[in-house]
């Protein structure tokens, strides 16, 4: 089989215009973001037009593209509006939308014409013949189903032409590629139009039902039978930094990271992590080596455990978080460097949450520079020292020991416990 070495997109999410430019900065090639309708995260902090008119040109100004997910199942009259929609959004200059509906697909290419058409993941696309049909169809790019093993993307992409996308990094639906009406039932709100109440990882208690039929098919007597632990559905997040060569060989065009409910610390630190990577291979595959600062920079902002997903063979209980969850580490988001002085050594820092004189804080920044600062002194904007900066978005000076940029972030660790990684 003869491997590809072609550069991949480094593609992120993008919940807000503020996540967008840290993506990018952080070396994202590619940002996908939410418009007011036809996505799938009603609640994820969705561009008005305007926002998205700055998206792009701050995107393109630096080389990157900008992608609006319009990837909703759309029952009758949602479409209504759609033609227009997606012709604004082409003249603003998206680069093309990711549709899984082909209501959708069929007015974009009518209405819009020249706006690039992606496939969604919802469409859970797992074979070439199927990837062929929708080129055929006139889209430009297909993001696999999260089901996809990696011998499959070998076997895909040698039998098409069409771009590969694929997930790399973040959450994983316990359903099919997102084929879930769990949410629906719970909490009344659709996950295939936006609405995913997370209901998979809710705590449920197991308890046997005391139906006659229920009582034949498991042999139980007549009493409830209560299983004391709480358990979720719920199935540990994608981490596929430890595999990429093979991501890379295969020819995956597009690797995708989850999450447009992500903050910036989120955002910052899994593009900031993943470009080190790829940008490393690239220029050296025969000497690429895995660094272990990348994997821990990683479970700083992971929210469950780390796995694989499918590309390795179908998930095992290891896989899953059925009961309490295990231990990460928790690291609190505490502020982001809005100007550095090289002369007096001052930097200029707007605070995300509260920190105090005494702290230890580790700053960090694009390419992977990150220090460690006890703060020893800070000033309030009128130049008065203080202890502490309680005050949400306050505007503090500090002396740090080494140059900081602006757009650096500032993390705190919350306790001193180590990950237990998944048991393979
Ligand atoms: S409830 Fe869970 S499995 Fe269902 S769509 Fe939401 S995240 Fe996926």
């Amino acid at each position: 089989m003869t491997k590809q070495m072609k550069r991949p997109e480094l593609l992120a999410p993008a919940g807000t215009l503020e996540k967008l430019k840290t993506a990018i900065h952080y070396g994202a090639d590619a940002v996908y973001i939410g418009g007011d309708a036809y996505g799938l995260r009603s609640r994820a902090g969705n561009f008005s037009f305007e926002e998205m008119a700055e998206g792009v040109a701050f995107a393109h100004e630096r080389g990157a593209k900008v992608y609006v997910a319009a990837n909703m199942v759309t029952h009758e009259n949602n479409e209504i509006g759609a033609g227009e929609f997606f012709r604004t959004i082409r003249d603003i200059g998206i680069d093309a939308i990711i549709v899984s509906d082909p209501a959708l697909m069929q007015i974009a290419a009518m209405d819009a014409p020249g706006l690039e058409i992606h496939l969604s993941t919802q469409q859970s696309a797992v074979n070439y013949e199927t990837l062929n049909f929708w080129q055929e169809a006139g889209l430009t790019r297909c993001v696999l189903g999260r089901e996809v093993s990696m011998a499959e993307v070998a076997e895909i992409r040698q039998n098409t032409t069409v771009e590969i996308e694929a997930f790399i990094h973040g959450a994983m639906c316990i359903a099919y590629s997102g084929r879930c009406v769990l949410s629906n039932h719970m909490s009344n709100r659709d996950a295939n139009r936006g609405g995913c109440s997370q209901s998979c990882r809710w705590k449920y208690g197991l308890f046997d039902l005391p139906t006659a039929g229920n009582r034949e098919l498991v042999g139980k007597g007549e009493e409830d039978e209560d299983i004391d632990e709480a358990f979720s559905m719920s199935a540990v997040d994608l981490s596929m930094i430890e595999h990429i060569p093979d991501i890379v060989e295969n020819g995956i065009d597009s690797l995708k990271i989850e999450g447009r409910m992500k903050s910036i610390h989120y955002v910052s630190t899994v593009v900031n992590v993943y470009r080190k990577a790829i940008d490393s291979y690239l220029e050296d595959p025969e000497n690429y080596e895995l660094q272990q600062d990348w994997v821990d920079e990683l479970w700083k902002v992971a929210q469950r455990e780390l796995a694989t997903g499918f590309f390795y063979g179908a998930p095992t209980e290891n896989e899953q978080l059925f009961g309490e969850r295990r231990r990460l580490p928790r690291y609190k988001f505490v502020g982001q460097v809005l100007a550095y002085d090289p002369e007096t050594q001052m930097a200029t820092i707007q605070q995300r949450n509260k920190f105090k004189v005494g702290d230890t804080v580790e700053f960090y920044g694009p390419g992977m520079r990150h220090h460690m600062e006890t703060i020893e002194e800070i000033w309030d904007e009128v130049g008065e020292n203080i202890d502490a900066a309680p005050h949400a978005m306050q505007v503090i000076t500090m002396k740090v020991s080494q140059p900081v940029k602006p757009q650096d972030m500032i993390r705190k660790s919350l306790e001193r416990t180590r990950r237990k990684a998944v048991q393979k």
